[in-house]
């Protein structure tokens, strides 16, 4: 499915696109300061139906909205033979060569004079499930009142799952807010008690403070001085003498539009099982390197992969799908699941060297090399 399909089935709400609340002068870095909290007091707001409950950092809201089925059951993938060597002597010597290469004061020695005794397969399986959720909370907030369209007693208040909110890019992380149509109302600034003003705290109002070059007595040595002209009172500069500011919360208005903003977060939750063949390498290197996809599923909801070859995979899919259920079937919205079998392939590369035989391993699609017991750690040691 893509991702227009996905974006029609959100437009089935009704209703049109809402402004988004996120433009100029809301939050950001020129926020409110002085004392005034962006949120104006809940206990003062109007009661919006279907709201009652909202306050300043809300908890997210359980799913209401149309009904989330499975999409079809996807036949498992074909069984195949996987086990078998996945890269020559040739590709294991070169991902040798740059490994030592890597590494501080390796000697490339070993590599070049090493002869291989056995290639040895240990590919393995990992097992994907990408959960793509939604969910949704709302809270109070406020703008300065510039005489923007004031829609609170316009209409009735959508619930906050029937506003349409599209999603920027689907399994990525991703956050947007939006005011939620019907619930804004001018009311009093509560930072500056409507003045759209705040008494300067530097001067304490009366605009002047003591002169800093004498301190307050109008002399300097034995003469006038020359800063204040002897009347040791200078001009506040942080209010330029006003005596006050202007208020951040409403941007010197005195008014504010108070709302209620929706909050929509997007996630995406994964769960990973790669299966541990014992072939020596640590299971958690995996997680770095890419493998060759086997078998890809995405739907609105997936049913747990079936009849994989490996008994392993089919029982982790069963698992991921369950716990992933049970953690956001209800909490929030499941937009799409997606599940994948990737093919791993390890490579157990024994050598000797020196009359001494060791082992390495190369894997994933980067060709990755691990290996516990690299003959010369230090160049010194082969110049013997
Ligand atoms: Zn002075
Ligand atoms: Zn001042
Ligand atoms: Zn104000």
């Amino acid at each position: 499915m893509d991702r227009r399909q996905l974006l029609s089935d959100q437009d089935d709400f009704p209703g049109q696109q809402y402004q988004s609340a996120s433009g100029p002068g809301y939050g950001g870095p020129n926020g409110p300061q002085d004392g005034g909290a962006s949120a104006p007091p809940s206990d003062t707001m109007d009661t919006v139906p279907g709201y009652e409950g909202t306050g300043l950092g809300g908890n997210d809201l359980p799913y209401q909205g149309p009904p989330q089925t499975p999409g079809p059951r996807m036949p498992g993938p074909q069984a195949g033979d996987w086990q078998i060597p996945s890269i020559s002597e040739e590709v294991a010597r070169e991902a040798f060569l740059e490994y030592a290469g890597s590494q501080c004061c390796y000697s490339s020695k070993p590599v070049k004079e090493m002869v291989f005794s056995d290639l040895q397969p240990h590919n393995t399986y990992r097992y994907r499930l990408e959960t793509f959720t939604e969910s949704r909370s709302t809270e109070w907030a406020s703008e300065p009142y510039t005489g923007q369209v004031v829609d609170g007693f316009m209409g009735v208040a959508p619930g906050p799952w029937e506003i349409p909110v599209s999603f920027p890019t689907l399994f990525q992380k991703s956050k947007k807010e939006v005011r939620v149509p019907h619930t804004s109302s001018v009311k009093g600034c509560h930072t500056c008690m409507s003045l759209g003003k705040i008494p300067c705290k530097k001067c304490v109002t009366s605009g002047m403070v003591q002169c800093w070059v004498c301190h307050g007595s109008g002399r300097n040595a034995d003469d006038r001085c020359h800063s204040c002209n002897g009347s040791g009172r200078a001009r506040c500069t942080a209010c330029s003498g006003v005596g006050s500011k202007a208020c951040k919360t409403c941007k010197g208005r005195g008014q504010l539009l108070c709302f209620i903003k929706l909050v929509v977060k997007w996630n995406n939750n994964v769960f990973e099982k790669v299966v541990d063949k014992q072939s020596g390498l640590p299971m958690d290197l995996i997680s770095a390197v890419t493998g060759e996809m086997l078998f890809s599923d995405m739907q609105p909801m997936v049913y747990p992969v079936t009849g994989f070859p490996d008994h392993a995979i089919s029982q982790a899919a069963e698992r991921g799908v369950r716990e992933h259920q049970a953690q956001y079937f209800s909490s929030c919205r499941i937009l799409q699941q997606r599940q994948t079998i990737e093919l791993i392939h390890i490579t157990r590369v024994h050598y000797s060297w020196k009359e001494k035989t060791h082992i390495y391993f190369v894997y994933g699609a980067e060709h990755k090399v691990y290996t516990e017991d690299y003959p010369a750690k230090c160049c010194c040691c082969t110049l013997l």
